[in-house]
């Protein structure tokens, strides 16, 4: 979308160990070339590298986030990590309500929508997942469901600054399937008309992304559909060379 400045994210998930770091040097360097002025660029490392990735990626134009974040600051929640938490370890982005946390951990609209919040009162931009499923998109359901998830997870408090919205189609996560440019054009239009009747000019000026195997080798045409301002990437993001090829789409 023109004046939009466009977000490029990797997801690593449940991937990388100490040795990855070296990825976050190499893309570090990477984007130090002129041509990734016009661009932001984003890597979501497990919550364990995060503290030291920010350190790595300090001097550098990329931003470090977190996959996930518990809605409260603090308190009596063994093993979750507050938006607070990741502020503290210079993280400026959290993913919120990806489908591996809606399937795998029962998150739903309220959950993600409360997590959301807590990011941005952290000072955090939250990405925002939502997406149909395969059983929904042959129902005919796609915008449906896009209506709802978007109504139910965005807070009235997102703005142009604190959201992004990501939409992943979940059978073309981690499948190589991609839908078709039509189909990816009438779901970002759709969202962009949905937010703007809640969110007014703040939705013209939202950050809306498309995530679902997005390569090196698609990520050109992807990229190029109308309302698609950005990626977010997860299996190609773990390889500085594939994250890299996939900003220079821009
Ligand atoms: C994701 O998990 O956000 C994702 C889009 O994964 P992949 O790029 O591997 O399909």
């Amino acid at each position: 979308t023109p004046n939009i400045r466009p977000l490029v994210a990797g997801n690593w998930k449940m991937n990388g160990l100490r040795d990855s770091l070296a990825e976050i040097k190499a893309i570090c360097e990477g984007v130090e070339e002129p041509h990734f002025e016009r661009i932001d660029t984003l890597i979501c490392p497990p919550a364990t590298l995060v503290y030291v990735a920010t350190a790595l990626a300090e001097n550098c134009a990329l931003h470090i986030g977190g996959q996930d974040c518990h809605s409260q600051e603090s308190g009596a929640f063994t093993g979750d990590v507050s938006a607070a938490m990741l502020a503290d370890c210079l993280a400026s982005y959290c993913i919120v309500g990806h489908s591996e946390r809606r399937t795998l951990h029962g998150e739903d609209d309220l959950t993600v929508r409360a997590k959301a919040e807590a990011a941005i009162a952290a000072g955090l931009t939250a990405i925002i997942c939502i997406g149909e499923t395969e059983d929904e998109r042959r129902a005919g359901k796609t915008l449906d469901v896009l209506r709802s998830q978007l109504s139910g997870s965005v807070p009235e408090t997102a703005t142009a600054a604190n959201t992004v919205i990501a939409y992943e189609p979940v059978w073309a996560i981690g499948t190589g399937l991609t839908p078709t440019t039509e189909d990816i054009a009438a779901a970002h239009a759709f969202m962009r008309q949905a937010l703007t009747m809640r969110l007014a000019d703040e939705a013209q000026a939202m950050r809306l992304l498309y995530g679902g195997s997005v390569k090196p080798g698609n990520a050109g045409e992807l990229m190029a559909i109308e309302n698609v301002d950005g990626a977010l990437v997860g299996g190609a993001s773990l390889k500085a060379e594939d994250f890299l090829a996939i900003c220079e789409a821009y």
